[in-house]
């Protein structure tokens, strides 16, 4: 039976960062995870090139039970720390959009850098284990294992959120927080593509690999990001977005001419060029494979307006019209649920976990870091700076 100051259960973005931060305190750390290699979804992430923080993070961009439980660790470790690591590892990176930096290459230089980081630390990490069991010890912990039983002073959750199980995901650090009496929200599947109704897969399915602009509202959530129409139904950030605030049987708004009042040209167009048509003016604002179905579902859906000019379309029928451009009322039929998730919302409710180190209260043995934690980050960076932050928070206390 092998000692540790800390074993850690999950060799991912949090847990690696977490074995190099303790190590660096001079603990005694071993990395535990279920799968052949460490880090899978970071070489997944950002398209493959990880889109590794956010410069502008705060606790606004994070959905939480507990809005405040964040604050301090981010306040700690910033994305600017981050940034400083991976910057002295010599690492190139990309600002995409304002604030949401990428590995200027590959998702692997990020996972090279943490890998290092680790050695450099002295922690040890082992892959293939399966854990077989989780016990109190003393004043420390037992790990059973698949490869041996393991004690330490201190166990460090760090095994991510259900989406993509295919990479290694679990419901495992759930059940462990179970196990001890922690509460856990109700989870799902959150930055996730929406499927559709076959009347609108129908529809949409022909129009695949089109993207445009648009504004999109489900519940309190709004996001101006590109939409993106797929073979399955509709996805793009400004759709991940949206699935973090839908509900089922909810509604998506969508506004395809995001800052244009539709109505209001649609009239000003008739009073100057009444012989118009709507076709050519939609096609000059949206793809114009999108501008000829949208035509045609209205042909089909509230009476025709193709082959009409704008003098013999009502009032009425404008602002229906216009209605439908503003304010698409689409209802998606589901989502695509954890197969193709880049986070899951909820988790091991925070309020038992202390903001200063992660460690459970009431057993300071055992902690919880990154994302199996009711942390949930919008899309943008924010969820691997979550891992880094809390990760850190963590590693100096153990
Ligand atoms: P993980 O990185 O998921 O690591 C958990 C580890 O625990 C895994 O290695 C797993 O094998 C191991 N494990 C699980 N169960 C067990 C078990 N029973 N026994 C032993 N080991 C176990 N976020 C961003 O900020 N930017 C992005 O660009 C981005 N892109 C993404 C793209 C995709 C396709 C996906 C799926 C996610 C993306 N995310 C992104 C989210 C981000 O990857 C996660 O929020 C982050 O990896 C969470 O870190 P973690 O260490 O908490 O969990």
């Amino acid at each position: 039976m092998a000692t540790y100051d800390v074993i850690i259960i999950g060799a991912g973005a949090a847990g690696l960062m977490c074995a190099a931060t303790a190590g660096y305190q001079g603990k005694r750390v071993l990395v535990l995870d279920h799968a052949n290699k460490a880090g899978k979804k970071i070489l997944m992430s950002g398209g493959g090139r990880c889109n590794f923080t956010n410069l502008d993070a705060g606790p606004s961009n994070f959905f939480s039970r507990n809005p405040h439980f964040c604050i301090s660790a981010l306040k700690r470790y910033t994305p600017h720390h981050f940034l400083e690591l991976v910057e002295r590892h010599g690492l190139e990176h990309v600002e995409k959009k304002p604030g949401q930096l990428f590995c200027a290459d590959s998702a692997k230089d990020l996972l090279a850098i943490l890998m290092t980081e680790c050695e450099w630390a002295g922690a040890e990490i082992r892959l293939n284990t399966r854990i077989t069991s989780l016990e109190r010890a003393g004043e420390g912990m037992r790990v059973e294992t698949s490869n041996g039983t393991h004690t330490a002073g201190r166990v460090v959750v760090a095994t991510g959120g259900m989406s993509i199980p295919t990479l290694g995901a679990t419901g495992f650090g759930y059940d462990i927080a179970r196990q001890f009496g922690l509460e856990v929200t109700e989870t799902y599947a959150a930055l996730v593509p929406f499927t559709l109704t076959s009347q609108w897969k129908e529809r949409l399915s022909p129009l695949s690999g089109l993207a445009c602009d648009v504004s999109v509202t489900a519940g309190k959530g709004q996001y101006r990001e590109p939409m993106l129409i797929t073979h399955r139904g509709l996805s793009g950030p400004a759709m991940l977005q949206a699935s973090s605030w839908w509900t089922p049987g909810q509604p998506l708004d969508i506004d395809l001419l995001p800052g244009v009042d539709a109505y209001a040209e649609l009239l000003a167009l008739r009073e100057q060029h009444p012989k118009r048509q709507i076709g050519p003016w939609l096609g000059e604002r949206l793809p114009k494979r999108l501008a000829q179905s949208l035509v045609e579902w209205q042909d089909a859906d509230a009476g025709r307006i193709s082959e009409r000019s704008l003098a013999e379309l009502s009032n009425a029928r404008l602002e229906q019209l216009a209605k439908a451009l503003n304010h698409w009322q689409l209802k998606p039929a589901g989502t695509e649920g954890w197969r193709t998730a880049e986070v899951t919302m909820g988790g091991v409710v925070t309020d038992a976990i202390s903001q200063k180190d992660f460690s459970v209260r009431d057993l300071p043995q055992l902690a919880f870091i990154g994302e199996v934690l009711d942390v949930t980050g919008e899309l943008g960076g924010y969820n691997f700076q979550w891992a880094w932050s809390s990760a850190v928070a963590c590693g100096l206390n153990c």
